[in-house]
């Protein structure tokens, strides 16, 4: 089976990573030649608005499916009249626009910060007498790794944000005091069956993932269990088939949802040697109609972003518990090149190992 992914970064280099021993084959479609995806599986270089190159590009696939979230929704239609394209078109429709989406959870019963569409300064105004501050102005579209938004703490941020965002549509969010962030990684088949890793805890800094430990520490039966339920609603909604990852806001034991992304998540990567199945395995499985694997973990798991830093490969596989992914990208500051995922069998052992690295990194 022939499966045609857009996108080429890293999530699609580790899908083919994972494809390959299921005897799965790949072909990347991306807008430039140089992508980690493309040191190993065939890419076609195309624009999204090209009806001719995505008509060839699907000329040989069975399936296709896509590794970010940007992926214009009229592309995926125009795919869809050869192939059938997972997860669907719906789910894009919805993660792309944050106040869409955030909708979409509302309606599911899913908790979410209040929100307000922003349509101009005056409705900014408006919408801050209902937040408060401090508030979080976002673009609605296009927003990833903490830009396109800011943070209003009071009236004197106001002027600044709204002239570094206007002119884009917006939203505007009250600010959540969470005690920590999570995500939910989960999977739905062609035949409807669902699949759920326990929660992952996720360290951002500057917007950027830079850590996750899984399972999320002090993980209750209950709130496991409430994230399964919130995620259940959205993958049955959407008919959805795939990975869909769901990332959530801790206050007072409760989750309140502040996005999600159908696709396969850096929040995730522990899987690959944290879970029996990994993130990438299940999404295949289920956008190729086969069987989900199990989602048990293998122990406990910690995961490192590189993030523009190339650390000495010896000194990282020198820590016992230590799988280094390389992306095979140039180092540039801010951009995320690797991570390195540990497994222990105990949580101090994974912990202990965790301070060897995160001390190792701190001296690049
Ligand atoms: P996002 O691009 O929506 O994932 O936001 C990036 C990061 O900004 C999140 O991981 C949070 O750490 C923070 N953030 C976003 N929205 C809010 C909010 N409403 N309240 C508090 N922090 C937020």
């Amino acid at each position: 089976m022939k499966i045609g992914v857009l996108g080429a970064g890293q999530l699609g280099r580790m899908l083919a990573l994972a494809g390959y021993p299921l005897g799965l084959e790949f072909k990347f479609f991306n807008t430039v030649a140089d992508a980690p995806a493309g040191q190993f599986a065939s890419l076609v270089v195309g624009q999204y608005e090209d009806e001719k190159a995505l008509a060839d590009f699907v000329s040989d696939l069975d399936v296709v499916t896509y590794e970010f979230e940007n992926v214009p929704v009229n592309a995926v239609n125009i795919l869809e009249r050869y192939v059938n394209v997972y997860p669907p078109a719906k789910a894009l429709e919805y993660s792309q626009d944050r106040l869409v989406e955030k909708t979409l959870f509302r309606d599911l019963g899913i908790p979410v910060p209040n929100f307000y569409d922003v349509t101009g300064l005056e409705s900014l105004q408006e919408s801050l007498l209902r937040t408060g501050f401090p508030a979080v102005l976002k673009t609605r579209r296009m927003g990833y790794d903490g830009k396109g938004q800011a943070v209003l703490r009071s009236e004197a941020d106001v002027k600044e944000a709204w002239q570094s965002l206007q002119g884009n549509a917006l939203i505007l969010e009250s600010f959540v005091g969470f005690e920590r962030e999570v995500s939910m990684i989960s999977v739905r088949s062609k035949t409807g069956e669902t699949k759920f890793y326990p929660l992952t805890e996720n360290h951002h800094r500057e917007g950027i993932l830079r850590k996750s430990i899984a399972p999320a520490p002090s993980l209750t039966d209950e709130l496991q269990t409430q994230a399964e339920t919130y995620a259940k609603r959205v993958l049955e909604r959407l008919e959805y088939v795939g990975v869909l990852a769901i990332e959530f806001f801790v206050k007072e034991d409760q989750l309140i949802a502040n996005e999600m992304a159908p696709r396969v998540h850096n929040s995730g990567h522990w899987t690959i040697e944290g879970a029996v199945t990994s993130q990438f395995e299940n999404h295949l499985r289920a956008v190729a109609g086969l069987p989900l694997g199990s989602t048990q973990t293998r122990g406990s798991s910690a995961m490192l972003n590189l993030i523009g830093v190339r650390p000495n490969v010896d000194d990282v596989l020198k820590l016992e518990n230590a799988h280094l992914h390389w992306y095979g990208k140039s180092v540039r500051p801010g951009r995320k090149v690797g991570h390195v995922t540990l497994v222990g069998e105990t949580v101090k052992e994974t912990q202990h190992q965790l301070i060897l690295l995160e001390n190792l990194l701190s001296k690049i």
